[in-house]
């Protein structure tokens, strides 16, 4: 047997035809039908529907409770009756490498290759969440690619201690600089986002920011980051996070910052509204603007919803948007898997010989039964390494 190749035989492709795909040395050598299985470890496919894998491109690894007993959720609805709660029973939990590890397993068994997660930096945790996933980052390398946004949850300037700690954590190998509601976390717009493009110039890293604010002032900063992100030259380094205030705007506000935020490269990531007004995914590509989504909050402190399942995520996405047709259910699976693939500067063309070899199978005839009814899922290969099959991570 050639050593690391393995022919997947007998898939369904997304054009509905019928093929075998044959990977070796982490990438896709050849797709096609009636493929020669020598020197290769065969693996039967079953006939079921093969799909590029997925990216959480936004989540919270280090909040998750996902895998411990099942606990009330005692938050009330805004944000800092959230933060509070979480702050009151984090001592309590298991430690967040441990609780981040369950949901990586779990979602990754369920088709996710790569996240982008933030971990939770403030005076009271310091940098104990972003050295957790730089372990599971390590604990998981063979299975999914992980991205850390160093994230200031109870603000920069709000918090004192926090911009120091960002250094830190990005200098100890997180990925990002994050960061939250300029002005409704810390009454300064200017004063927060000098600090995160001080952090990203000096650390040579991008920046992916929460946006909860609504109305002018979500506004304000959207537009604000627009321009900085240009004149940083950071074009394509910087992300939106939520945006809700772009899903109730005016149309001229609407159509200025949709043109600004592509102009400066800068996407969107969402995980599809919640209760809160949700950007209008079609008008926002169609404009040019990049949107992917994530997961945000899986069964955490924060709500008691999602298992990490991004084809869920993309129904629920599809669902907000009004979408219908089998054409819009495949742009919500592209906001799952090429969309932040583009965002990231990775290789996009999913099923293809070169593309790198992460994919799964699911047992769908089409992508828009894949989105829509996000059926049960076969075999999850991350560079044709096979890491899940029928929903359990392999390991
Ligand atoms: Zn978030």
């Amino acid at each position: 047997m050639k050593d690391g190749t393995t022919l997947l035989a007998n898939v369904r492709l997304a054009d509905g035809s019928r093929a075998d795909i044959r990977m070796a040395g982490g990438a896709i050598e050849e797709v096609g039908p009636g493929l020669d299985p020598a020197g290769a470890e065969r693996l039967d496919g079953g006939g079921l529907l093969a799909l590029p894998g997925m990216i959480d491109g936004h989540v919270h690894l280090d909040k998750t409770l996902t895998g411990l007993p099942w606990m009330p959720h005692p938050a009330g609805p805004d944000r800092a009756s959230r933060i509070a709660t979480e702050r009151g029973l984090r001592a309590g939990l298991p430690p967040p490498a441990e609780r981040a590890s369950n949901l990586v397993r779990q979602a990754v068994a369920l088709g996710a290759t790569a996240f982008r997660s933030h971990a939770d930096i403030g005076p009271d945790i310091g940098v104990r969440h972003v050295e957790a996933l730089l372990e599971v980052k390590a604990a998981f390398a063979d299975a999914a690619d992980l991205q850390i946004v160093a994230f200031p949850q109870y603000g920069v300037l709000a918090a004192p201690g926090s911009y120091e700690l960002m250094d830190e954590a990005l200098a100890m190998g997180a990925d990002l600089v994050g960061g939250i509601d300029p002005i409704g976390q810390d009454g300064d717009l200017d004063g927060q986002l000098d600090l995160l493009f001080r952090l990203a110039a000096k650390h040579d890293k991008g920046i992916d920011i929460h946006i909860h604010d609504p109305g002018e002032a979500g506004l304000r900063e959207i537009g604000a980051l627009a321009e900085r992100t240009s004149a940083a030259g950071l074009e394509g380094c910087v992300t939106v996070s939520h945006g809700f205030c772009l899903g109730a705007c005016p149309d001229d506000v609407f159509e200025r910052l949709a043109a600004a935020m592509a102009a400066a490269g800068l996407p969107l990531a969402t995980h599809g509204g919640g209760a809160s007004p949700l950007p209008p995914v079609k008008k926002l590509r169609e404009r040019g603007v990049e949107v992917f989504v994530g997961n945000d909050d899986v069964r955490d402190t924060w709500g008691p919803y999602g298992n990490g399942d991004l084809l869920i995520r993309a129904m629920l996405l599809s669902w907000r948007s009004g979408f219908r047709t089998d054409g819009d259910l495949a742009i919500a699976f592209d906001c799952a898997a090429a969309a932040p693939r583009r965002v990231f500067g990775h290789d996009d063309r999913g099923i293809a010989a070169g593309a790198p070899a992460d994919l799964f199978t699911v047992h769908a005839e089409t992508l828009a039964e894949a989105v829509a009814q996000h059926p049960p899922r076969g075999l999850v290969f991350k560079a044709g390494r096979l890491v899940a099959r029928d929903g359990s991570y392999l390991g």
